[in-house]
C-alpha cells in the first residue's frame, strides 16, 4: 500500500481520459500526473498535463518505466478494446506491486426491438454480413483489413485517420472524430441506403449516436464483443476513480 500518490501515471487515448487527468490535476495540485498516449493520431488532444508519447516496449518497457519513474498509481483509462495496452499494465502492477486502477465506460445494452447480432471478433463481424449488404463500419483503422476482402459488399468505413489498407474501389471513406448526433447518423445512413451497422461495443455516450439512428431506422447492427481482460479494481465513472484515489481506498 502507498501512502500517498506521488506520480500518477494515466493511461490515456479516451475522452474519459482527457476529463481525468483535468479532474486528477485538481484534486492532487502537488502530485506528478503524466498522460500517455500510444501515438496512434497525430493531433492529440491537451489533457492539461505533461504527456508522453508512445509505446513503453511491452510489460518489460512499462515495468521498467514505472520503477524509474517513480510511479505510486497507474489508472488505466484507455479504450475497452485496447487491449494488449491493459494487460500490459496489470502485469507490470503485479510484478511492481504498484496499484493499478481502471477507468472502464459501461458498455452498450440492447432495447426492444433492436437487432443486435453478437461478434466475437472482428472475423465474425465481417463474416455475419450478408452478400450485398450496404454496411455502415465504425471500427477504426487497425482491423478494417478483416473486412477489404468482403468486395460482395459495399461499405462506408468511418474512422479518424486513413486506413494503411487499401479499400476496395467502391467503397466510401469518411474521417470524421465523434461526437455526431443521431440526426446526423439517421441522414448518413438514409443518404448512403445503409443496411447494417458495424461497431465495437465501446460504450459510453460520445459515440453512441450511431446506436440511436440505427434504432430509429430499424437497422440490424453487427456488435463486436468487447475483448475479455484481465482482473483489476475497475470503475464506471471518474469520480468513484476520484474518490477510491482521494480516500485511499483503492492505493
Ligand atoms: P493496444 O492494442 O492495447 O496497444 C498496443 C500497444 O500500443 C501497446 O502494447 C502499447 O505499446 C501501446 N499503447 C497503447 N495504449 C497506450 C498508451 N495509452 N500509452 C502508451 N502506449 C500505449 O491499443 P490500441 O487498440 O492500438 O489503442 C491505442 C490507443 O488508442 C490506446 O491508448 C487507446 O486508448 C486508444 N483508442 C483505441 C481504440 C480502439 O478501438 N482500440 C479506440 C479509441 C481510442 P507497448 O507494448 O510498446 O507499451
Amino acid at each position: 500500500m502507498t501512502a500517498k500518490p506521488d506520480h500518477i501515471l494515466l493511461l490515456s487515448g479516451t475522452q474519459e481520459a482527457r476529463l481525468l487527468a483535468g479532474e486528477l490535476a485538481k484534486a492532487f495540485p502537488k502530485v506528478r500526473i503524466t498522460a500517455s498516449y500510444a501515438g496512434v493520431v497525430s493531433d492529440l488532444p491537451d489533457p492539461g498535463v505533461p504527456v508522453r508519447v508512445g509505446g513503453f516496449g511491452g510489460t518489460e518497457g512499462l515495468t521498467a518505466y514505472l520503477v524509474v519513474e517513480a510511479v505510486s498509481v497507474v489508472v488505466d483509462a484507455t479504450h475497452p478494446f485496447a487491449a494488449q495496452m491493459s494487460r500490459n499494465a496489470v502485469a507490470a502492477a503485479a510484478a511492481t506491486g504498484i496499484p493499478l486502477l481502471r477507468l472502464e465506460r459501461p458498455a452498450w445494452a440492447p432495447v426492444e426491438g433492436d437487432n443486435w447480432v453478437d461478434a466475437g471478433s472482428m472475423e465474425e463481424a465481417a463474416a455475419a454480413l450478408p452478400s450485398g449488404a450496404r454496411a455502415f463500419l465504425a471500427i477504426g483503422r487497425k482491423d478494417i483489413d478483416c473486412f477489404t476482402r468482403r468486395t460482395d459488399i459495399h461499405a462506408v468505413a468511418r474512422m479518424i485517420e486513413p486506413p494503411e489498407a487499401v479499400l476496395p474501389d467502391h467503397w466510401e471513406l469518411i474521417l470524421s472524430r465523434p461526437p455526431q448526433t443521431a440526426e446526423e447518423e439517421i441522414a448518413l445512413f438514409r443518404d448512403r441506403r445503409i443496411t447494417h451497422v458495424v461497431t465495437k461495443n465501446s460504450g459510453g455516450k460520445r459515440s453512441s449516436a450511431k446506436i440511436k439512428a440505427a434504432r430509429h431506422l430499424g437497422l440490424p447492427v453487427v456488435m463486436v464483443r468487447r475483448p475479455d481482460l484481465p482482473e483489476a479494481r475497475t470503475f464506471g465513472g471518474i469520480a468513484d476513480l476520484l474518490k477510491a484515489i482521494q480516500q485511499k481506498t483503492a492505493i
